[in-house]
């Protein structure tokens, strides 16, 4: 099948599927060790897919263990980095032939569009070949001594690493962690979210197929507050790598304090604002991308452009234009490839949404356009693309992350206006900037309280940059070889000599 394929393949498809449901540890497919098992419902339909083994303290420590004899044992650890290599091109290699069963999975699991799953899939599949090319590129150091000794800067491996993700990007966010980690030279357990762990199960199966040895990468499938936490508070796990809410990346940094002061990267929340001045090239381009912005997958992404921050100039004439766009870009089938939104994740966030919007009219805001539930398919959870006006930084809808197609618009009369409000936030995952002035996008991108900028674009990058947030979106860094710095230990040698 290729990338052409029609809403009628995808269907097919996804009627030809079997599931791997049960966990990944050591180098075997195994129930949990009390037997239990959690529903995964189709949220396009609300159908139930599978039931999946959920893990929990037993599971984990099981893994963790084998985890630790595998780094002790060496086998990755202490592989050549061009052998690593291999095995994870390899890995790649096999993620590529299987792509579509990974896309399909994924929008099974949660509901996005299956052109934004296949677009992930190249996304995961870059990011494990990224970090597979990169690892034998890096160097030690040689310290500058005298000649009586010798210092060396050696980076060696942390030693277990656990990494817990999202449901919002499965696959993306899953490569994103365990592509550095591993690269690196670690023993990596994957815990992904209870939403969506049907892709991480099919991934195991092929990275075991890719050879990678017993107890390198495991998958402990179940809850947060289960498995999840099970592996936070474990002894004998180096590091945490999680994306995931603000809320619980704190219970994660508590959990480390409480055990063993492993470390914790974070990539967390977002409410990210997307800065439109009065000067920028074409009004209606940017309206498109500023609705892009908002309502790819759903809303449901971390750098969701949720705050459009529009000079008062043009202000009125520039929302009309985003409501156009957001018209086009109603949620259908998150099978038919031409779908740009699909279904909220679950019943739980589509009501979550719902609640938003309605506080946002009681607290006064203007609803321009959605605003209410649709259903493109009966039984699934779906939500009309939305838009609020004259939302003031004081409105919950305005501070909060709503994690759902709901754009809160914003007026301002001059640039410390603009820099002010978009700096009026916990978070500092995101933000845009359109304008023509050089000037001011040098002065305004500094000035902004945010991992990132993207100025006459809104997502942009690549695996050569990184990507993670300030303030309350988080600590860590994904992607670039600076992820691979995180997921590494500087050792210092230092050799006395007889010159
Ligand atoms: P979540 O925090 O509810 O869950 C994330 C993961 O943490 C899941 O695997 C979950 O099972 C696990 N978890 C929950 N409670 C836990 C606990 N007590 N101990 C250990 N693990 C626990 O987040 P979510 O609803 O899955 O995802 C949405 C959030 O993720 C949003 O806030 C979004 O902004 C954020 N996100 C951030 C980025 C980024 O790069 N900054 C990317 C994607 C998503």
């Amino acid at each position: 099948m290729t990338a052409s394929m029609t809403h009628a393949d995808w269907q097919r498809l996804a009627g030809e599927l079997t599931y791997e449901t049960r966990a990944f540890i050591g180098q075997r497919f195994v129930e949990a060790a009390s037997g239990q098992r959690f529903p995964v419902i189709n949220p396009a339909t609300g159908e139930q897919l599978a039931e999946v083994a959920s893990c929990d303290n037993a599971d984990v420590e099981l893994a963790v263990r084998h985890a630790r004899e595998a780094f002790e044992r060496g086998g990755w650890s202490r592989l050549a980095p061009g052998k690593r290599r291999q095995a994870m091109l390899r890995l790649a290699e096999l993620m590529e032939t299987h792509k579509h069963e990974l896309a399909l999975l994924d929008t099974l699991d949660m509901g996005k569009p299956i052109s934004s799953s296949l677009g992930d899939m190249a996304g995961a599949i870059g990011c494990i070949r990224y970090n597979a090319e990169t690892i034998d590129k890096v160097y030690g150091e040689v310290a500058p001594t005298g000649e009586d000794s010798l210092g060396l800067v050696l980076r060696e491996p942390l030693g277990v690493v656990g990494s817990i993700v999202p449901w919002n990007f499965p696959m993306m966010m899953t490569a994103w962690k365990i592509g550095p980690a591993l690269a690196a030279g670690n023993s990596v357990i994957l815990k992904p979210s209870e939403k969506s762990p049907l892709s991480a199960l099919r991934l195991a199966q092929l990275a075991q197929e890719a050879g990678l040895p017993e107890g390198v990468f495991q998958v402990v499938p179940g809850f947060g507050h289960t498995a999840g936490k099970a592996l936070a508070l474990s002894m004998d796990v180096d590091c945490l790598s999680f994306t995931g809410s603000t809320g619980v990346g704190k219970q994660l940094m508590q959990y480390a304090g409480q055990s063993n002061l492993k470390r914790v990267y974070l990539e967390c929340g977002g409410k990210s604002p997307n800065l439109v001045f009065a000067d920028c090239k074409d009004l209606d381009a940017v309206a498109r991308n500023a609705a892009e912005a908002i309502f790819h997958n759903q809303g449901e992404v971390c750098i969701a452009g949720s705050r459009l921050l529009v000079e008062n100039r043009v202000r009125d004439e520039f929302v009309e234009r985003v409501l156009v766009h957001a018209e086009t870009m109603q949620p259908g089938d998150p099978l038919d490839p031409d779908s740009f939104m699909g279904a909220i994740v679950d019943e739980v966030q589509h009501k979550r949404i719902l609640d938003y919007i309605r506080q946002g009219v009681e607290e006064g805001a203007r609803l321009r356009t959605g605003g209410q539930a649709v259903s493109p398919i009966a039984g699934g959870y779906y939500v009309a693309p939305t838009v609020f006006d004259g939302v003031t930084p004081q409105m919950i809808i305005g501070r909060e992350e709503i994690f759902g197609p709901v754009l809160s618009v914003f007026g301002f009369d001059s640039e410390e206006e603009a820099i002010a409000l978009a700096n009026d936030s916990e978070y500092g995952l995101a933000a845009g900037l359109w304008s023509q002035d050089i000037d001011r996008i040098m002065r305004v991108s500094r000035r902004l309280h945010s991992g990132q900028v993207f100025v006459n674009n809104w997502a942009g990058g690549d695996m050569t940059v990184p990507f993670g947030g300030v303030k309350q979106s988080g600590n860590g860094r994904d992607k670039s070889h600076h992820s691979l710095e995180e997921y590494s230990e500087l050792k210092t040698v230092w050799m006395s000599l007889n010159p």
